[in-house]
């Protein structure tokens, strides 16, 4: 089924109704959006960030259903991906989501700064995970030649000065892709903004 791009509720192509892992110490549930501006040779979740139409569709009363019965326990709700910051009206998505009243972390590759930038505005966001996926001059290898060093640090940089946001928790991850050097690991650590820490996550070959 296609998206619709008045619509944000048709790019959710999954639905996780319990994670443990997904938002560190919290019990939470992760909605899935389709569609995804990068290529990276070792994405885990390509069908649904290159080929979200060939899922189904997670129809929104479904989640809403849920979370209206759940909400007591759950003490949270991860929006993935893909690249969430893909999905047209995503301000409105997250506001009706907020509705609920739990809070919302956002996973992002971090390369449309502007929208992650009114999503903290609004106030929609409690905590932000930001993949940084290597040294810039290393993103044309990583993300399948769609980002260039130049796009990458005009990116991310301005996330990073958002990190002093203090009403937004802010983590930063890498994952240990065959392509990155443990010199790889240090440029980027040297990236972060001063008391950050980097998140290093194990790569797991795709089958
Ligand atoms: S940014 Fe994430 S979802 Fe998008 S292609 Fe890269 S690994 Fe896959």
């Amino acid at each position: 089924m296609q998206m619709d791009k008045h619509n944000p509720w048709s790019y959710v192509r999954g639905f996780q109704s319990y994670s443990f892992c997904d938002w560190p110490a919290k019990i939470s549930c992760v909605v899935f959006l389709g569609s995804c501006n990068l290529r990276c040779p070792t994405c885990h979740n390509y069908q649904l960030a290159w080929n979200p139409e060939t899922l189904p569709q997670i129809p929104r009363d479904r989640i809403f259903a849920y979370l209206d019965k759940q909400k007591e326990w759950l003490e949270g709700i991860v929006i993935s991906g893909g690249e969430p910051t893909c999905t047209p009206q995503l301000e409105s998505f997250l506001n009706e989501l907020a509705g609920f009243g739990l809070p919302i972390k956002l996973d992002t590759n971090g390369l449309r700064p502007e929208i992650v930038r009114n999503l903290l505005e609004q106030g929609l966001v409690q905590m932000l995970a930001v993949d940084i996926k290597g040294p810039w001059d290393k993103y044309p290898v990583l993300t399948g030649n769609k980002c260039t060093p130049q796009q990458a640090r005009e990116s991310l940089e301005p996330i990073m000065d958002m990190s002093v946001n203090k009403d937004c928790e802010f983590q930063f991850r890498c994952t240990k892709v065959p392509e990155l050097t443990w010199d790889d690991i240090e440029e980027v650590k040297s990236l972060l903004p001063v008391n950050s820490k980097l998140t290093l996550q194990d790569y797991i070959p795709v089958n």
